[in-house]
């Protein structure tokens, strides 16, 4: 049988004790597959892993065994075929939302012209909502933009692969309510493949064509994967009380 687009094979993660502390094995024997295009949640307990593993995948952290392979490569450090977006929307702050975005398509694309660069960053920032906002920089935007423009950040570098730590987290029900759209329209316009990390059962079921549930305590492993079946409703319909209240 052939392996999935990624795949994650015995993954284990042992953190070193502080001084006179024990090791603590946050998670072993995670094995998990990804296929092209497939939107995966991944929820569980705080404190299981989820972040952990998100960040062996990104290549920001390494694991003590196992592997995470990608289009048949093995995952070493960070990459622009990675696609990153935090809870904290992590924006250069000296920098306006568009420039935020060009930067990253600078590194990607070292070769292009200027004005290919802006109209390719451009695109996304329109994608996200953000057109007539684009020259203003993290300290004037909402919450809600901030993590547009970051998420605009990761699509604009084409990503084989987007990885999301809890991006709505800090938002309010109705920011959130509204990005979760935006989220699954470029998905769909993109095809995008996604493994997002979300504590919101709600929000995994809205999302994802898959849910993977990891267990919770020392050793946690990815307990078990259910699809989410298709026909379920994509669409919400905004709650808008009379009475103003939510
Ligand atoms: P989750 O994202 O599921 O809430 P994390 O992956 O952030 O969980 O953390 C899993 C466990 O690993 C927690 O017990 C946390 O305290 C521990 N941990 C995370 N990062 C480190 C680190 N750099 N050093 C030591 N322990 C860590
Ligand atoms: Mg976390």
């Amino acid at each position: 049988m052939s392996k999935p687009f990624l795949y994650v094979e015995n993954l284990k993660k042992t953190f070193p004790g502080a001084r006179g502390k024990d090791d603590l094995t946050v998670f072993e024997n995670v094995n998990f597959g990804i296929e092209k295009g497939e939107f995966v949640c991944v929820i569980g307990h705080s404190g299981c892993g989820k972040s952990t593993i998100l960040n062996v995948m990104a290549g920001l952290d390494e694991s003590s065994d196992g592997y995470v392979f990608m289009d048949g490569k093995e995952v070493q450090g960070t990459s622009l075929d990675r696609g990153v977006v935090f809870q904290n929307h992590s924006l250069l702050p000296w920098k306006s939302a568009l420039a935020n975005v060009t930067f990253a398509v600078k590194s990607k694309w070292p070769g292009w012209s200027k004005e290919k660069v802006r109209d390719h960053a451009m695109q996304y920032i329109e994608l996200v909502g953000l057109k007539g906002s684009e020259d203003k920089r993290p300290s004037q935007l909402s919450g809600g933009m901030k993590q547009r423009v970051g998420i605009a950040r990761a699509f604009a570098i084409e990503p084989k692969m987007l990885l999301m730590d809890e991006p709505f987290g800090a938002l309010d029900a109705l920011t959130r309510g509204s990005i979760q759209d935006e989220l699954l329209k470029i998905c769909a316009e993109t095809k995008q493949t996604v493994f997002m990390i979300t504590h919101d059962v709600d929000e995994a079921i809205l999302l994802s064509d898959r849910i993977l549930l990891m267990t919770n305590g020392p050793h946690a492993q990815v307990a078990e994967s259910v699809t989410v079946p298709i026909d379920r409703p994509r669409k919400r319909e905004t709650l808008v009380r009379q009475d103003g209240y939510y």
